[in-house]
């Protein structure tokens, strides 16, 4: 079990040592040739002390990602390999005699003391946005939102931990099927009330405050066939100085929600540019097509962490100190098992995620057929967020659900529009093809 411990250990500060060397020697390297002189330049649109201060805060935000996914599995493993999920079960069901009271309890342990072991990296984290500029929370702020992020996630982890252990007890080898099969009511539950019940205990959420602004936008959402009651305004000018926009909810639910800084930031055509991109999103069922990806995801998922985890009970059960995978105590096992695999087909998810970004791009550009709205408001996104351009490629097949911005802007710039020129010759044809007919 010490073996283990100081394996796991070793293993984790090579990680980090590599990881590092790879983001800040080997992989800060120039712009391509190709960017260089257009518009997704940032010496075009950067000052030489703005770039500077992107490349720093990138950087360190990628670092501090990339040690933070192993770290919890570190936490996991030593939580189990030293005694402490043992102990907290035992601890459990000393004081209570039912089991979702003993799940509540259990619960209660592990959650605190994940989250005590996680606070230091997400303070620095913090720490950073500060020191950048990018948050604009105040330390209690912060710790609020940090708080209702574990109440939250608590209640419903006593929820599905209770279920799931109940299945395991019950279905001894198709578990797995059975927690699926109610994981897909569960998860379309939870995206059809996020919009109106877990994000509003966050920020206030409410109609366009620009009057002007909305009337455009309405007329944007009318030619794509959106109802007007589903644009939001969210206060986030409190906490952040990025800008944001997103599609969320699903059914009555769906919205499309703007960020104060957003609309703040952006002069009206380059708000339009966002609503359009949005909109794409909205229109072309991006959101159901993510429910439906994931589920099938999860599907292969939950059959390979059952697979795997039973195979790490019957070998290495003496040294996780778990006898059947059914004891609550295995559960750090399985949530470490599931975050490897997120983590591991991550990539995969957002490259599909790119992917639907750049439809969304071209869509919104076909809609506005302003290039010019477009490229500065991707200019001002890069540079309010402090985002990379051109991230590493680790940090990019890892963390990147977003084209990034030097794609996305050269793009832009390249689209072929038929420019206002090219118009005029078309209409022109057209009038003499009429006088032909004529
Ligand atoms: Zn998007």
């Amino acid at each position: 079990m010490k073996r283990w411990a100081v394996y796991a250990l070793l293993g984790y500060g090579l990680f980090a040592l590599a990881i590092y060397y790879y983001l800040y020697g080997l992989a800060s390297g120039g712009l391509p040739e190709i960017y260089k002189g257009t518009s997704a330049d940032p010496s075009v649109f950067l000052s030489g002390a703005e770039q500077a201060l992107a490349q720093k805060y990138s950087t360190i935000k990628n670092f501090l990602f990339f040690i933070s996914v192993p770290f919890e599995w570190l936490v996991y493993l030593f939580i189990l390999v030293f005694g402490l999920s043992r102990k907290f079960e035992e601890w459990s069901k000393g004081t209570v005699r039912f089991s979702f009271g003993q799940t509540a309890i259990y619960l209660f342990y592990l959650s605190f003391l994940t989250f005590l072991l996680a606070f230091p990296l997400q303070y620095i984290s913090y720490h950073y946005s500060r020191v950048y500029k990018i948050s604009a929370q105040t330390f209690p702020q912060w710790m609020k939102n940090e708080l209702i992020d574990f109440w939250v996630s608590y209640v419903i982890m006593i929820v599905l931990v209770f279920v799931l252990y109940a299945l395991m007890k019950r279905f001894k080898k198709k578990w797995w099927l059975a927690a699926w099969t109610l994981f897909v009511p569960f998860t379309i539950f939870m995206m059809y009330v996020q919009p109106v019940v877990i994000d509003p205990l966050y920020n206030d959420f409410y109609p366009l405050k620009d009057k002007k602004l909305e009337a455009k936008i309405l007329t944007l959402a009318d030619q794509a066939n959106i109802p007007a009651d589903h644009v939001y305004e969210v206060n986030k000018s409190q906490e952040t100085n990025a800008l944001n926009a997103y599609v969320t909810g699903i059914g009555e639910n769906a919205r499309i929600v703007l960020w104060d800084t957003t609309l703040n930031k952006l002069d009206d055509d380059e708000v339009l540019f966002v609503m359009a991109h949005e909109m794409a999103h909205y229109v072309k069922k991006h959101i159901y097509i993510g429910i439906g990806s994931y589920l099938v995801l999860a599907f292969f998922g939950f059959w390979l962490a059952a697979k795997w985890m039973e195979k790490l009970v019957r070998k290495h059960g003496e040294e996780l100190q778990i006898q059947e995978l059914s004891q609550l105590r295995s559960l750090p096992l399985l949530l470490l098992v599931l975050s490897m695999m997120v983590f591991a087909s991550s990539p995969f998810s957002n490259a599909i995620s790119r992917f639907e970004e750049k439809q969304a791009d071209a869509y919104a550009i076909e809609m506005t057929q302003n290039k010019e709205a477009a490229i500065s408001a991707f200019q001002k996104l890069a540079r309010e967020g402090l985002s990379e351009v051109k991230p590493p490629w680790l940090v990019k097949i890892f963390r990147y659900s977003h084209p990034a911005m030097a794609e996305r802007i050269y793009t832009i710039e390249t689209y072929p529009l038929p420019d206002k020129q090219g118009k005029k010759i078309e209409e022109n044809r057209g009038v003499s093809a009429q006088k032909n007919r004529n």
